[in-house]
């Protein structure tokens, strides 16, 4: 048997295991296999982690000139262009997503810490035209102390990079805590970090189970923000959670996207952005569109031609450069799946294509592309969020019933429209309620466009000018101007 890989926590600039000596292993999703070990925090590891950077943060993080904190910033964005290769590569062994996304992604991702460190000096804060003689006024942003980034196992590089730049740029200090289901390349993130020279305990990365880790995490009373990622119920305890802290929360969590597609529409466009949105990744993306919507009149045409396109998919190993599907995550993840569409078969839906698991799937956790007619979106697959690739399809007949099919669901994370009528993409889009439509296109993210969702999708908005102040507070500061005395002590003015 080949010997798995040992990562250690990082702590203060120091390696460490747990003090419990408790580790475990992480699963590569390909062929089902342990590949690496990693130690589980302990609530004691976790107490260390945070004072660390509450430290880091009082002593030396917050007092440095935004200019030299951006200096760090871009020393990190040009780490992950650098290293590209192995972030890559050990996040596709631990997660199963194609290293031709990886790859490509952790280059990306560099653009995110690159844009934040041209934030970092242009926050600028106000002079208030304030009612009183003798007296000026002004506010400034102040950091918030020490963030608890909680990401999940999808898209890790990009739900960090979200959480720790504008968070290091405003004068934070973070503690990251990965998932559990593939915490490897976190640790790899973090000795690019240390190799930076960024001073001890302004980062520290950690992983573990939601309890002891996450809990300790997000009620300790040093965390003044945690910024979550992840799904509803785990969002649930974290609030929970942070009414023993106070600290504050933000919450980027799932989705059940709606796609619309108008009689109108481009289909070889549509067709493929309907493919990205659902099956790249293998679906298990936040903004999965995975729920469909057909007009009438090309609903059988476009179906046959979309199921046609899924059914040329390539499933394979993850590292091929050829490969266009990859394994799904974790086993749970394959059973979730099974279920859901069990359960909707016997409710009438039609499995039109995959539906069962990949021969593949004796070794790892491969799903083939499916799609689903479902006479109605309330059927299971078409109404929870799956985290794979299953396509519910649905017919509708005009704006209006499809505009109030889209916003039947819990969630209002992602959306998309296709339609040669620019007005009616603008009408449909505007009418949505998702905090993000895709108009004629889908699966796009940028340092400079918002994320994040509405309703059950969670509050609080990811990425852009505005989440850096998200990571400040504002403070207000009273000058008194005149050399005389002030008078009256008992009476506010
Ligand atoms: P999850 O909620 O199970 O786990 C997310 C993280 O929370 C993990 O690090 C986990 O260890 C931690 N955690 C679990 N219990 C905790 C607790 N009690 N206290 C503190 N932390 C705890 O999610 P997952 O299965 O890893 O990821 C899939 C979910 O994430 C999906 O619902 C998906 O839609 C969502 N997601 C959302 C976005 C977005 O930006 N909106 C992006 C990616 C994924």
């Amino acid at each position: 048997m080949t010997e798995l890989k040992n990562y250690k926590m990082f702590i203060d600039g120091e390696w460490l295991d747990s003090d419990t000596d408790k580790t475990f292993e992480t699963l590569n999703p390909e062929n089902n296999k342990p590949w690496a070990r990693v130690p589980e925090a302990s609530a004691s590891d976790v107490d260390k982690a945070v004072k660390a950077a509450h430290n880091a943060f009082e002593e030396e993080w917050s007092k440095l000139l935004p200019r030299d904190r951006a200096k760090f910033l871009r020393a990190i964005g040009n780490k992950l262009r650098e290293n590209a290769e192995l972030l890559g590569k050990i996040e596709t062994i631990d997660t199963g997503k194609l290293f031709r996304e990886t790859n490509k992604q952790a280059i990306y991702i560099a653009e995110y810490y690159d844009y934040y460190a041209g934030l970092a000096d242009k926050v600028e804060g106000t002079v208030l035209p304030i009612d009183k003689p003798n007296i000026q006024a002004i506010t400034t942003r102040i950091p918030i102390g020490v963030i608890a980034a909680i990401v999940p196992w999808n898209s890790q590089m990009f739900l960090t990079a979200t959480k720790l730049a504008p968070a290091l740029a405003m004068g934070n200090t973070v503690v990251i805590k990965s998932s559990e289901l593939a915490p490897a390349v976190m640790f790899e993130f973090a000795k690019l970090i240390e190799e930076t020279g960024i001073p001890k305990g302004v980062v520290n990365v950690i992983t573990g189970f939601g309890d002891p880790c996450g809990k300790a995490l997000t009620t300790h009373n040093l965390v003044e923000k945690v910024a979550f990622t992840g799904g509803p119920e785990t969002a649930r305890h974290i609030i929970r959670n942070s009414a023993e802290n106070l600290s504050e929360v933000s919450l980027e969590l799932g989705g059940k996207s709606p796609v619309a597609v108008f009689d109108d529409a481009k289909q070889e466009n549509a067709i493929n952005g309907i493919t990205a949105g659902i099956f790249g990744a293998s679906g298990q993306s936040c903004i999965a569109g995975s729920r469909l919507y057909l007009q009438k009149n090309i609903y059988s045409e476009f179906l046959d031609k979309l199921i046609s396109r899924a059914e040329k998919i390539k499933i394979g190993a993850p590292m091929d450069p050829e490969t266009e599907m990859g394994p799904l995550s974790n086993f749970k993840q394959l059973e979730v799946i099974e279920k859901n569409i069990k359960l909707t078969a016997e409710q009438g839906g039609k499995v039109r294509c995959g539906g069962e698991r990949h021969p593949f799937s004796n070794e790892g956790y491969y799903f083939p592309p499916t799609i689903i007619e479902c006479d109605n979106h309330n059927l299971p697959a078409a109404e929870n969020e799956l985290f794979g690739p299953v396509l519910s399809v649905m017919k509708f007949d005009d704006e209006e019933e499809v505009i109030s099919k889209m916003n039947d669901n819990q969630y209002g994370l992602s959306s998309g429209v296709y339609t040669s009528d620019f007005a009616k993409g603008l009408r449909v889009s505007k009418a949505i309620r998702a905090g993000i439509t895709f108009v004629n296109t889908y699966r796009l993210i940028s340092p400079s466009a918002p994320f994040g969702g509405i309703k059950d999708s969670g509050y609080g908005k990811e990425a852009g000018l505005e989440s850096i102040k998200d990571y400040t507070r504002v403070k207000t500061t009273w000058y008194y101007t005149s050399d005389e005395p002030t008078l009256d002590p008992f009476s506010m003015r």
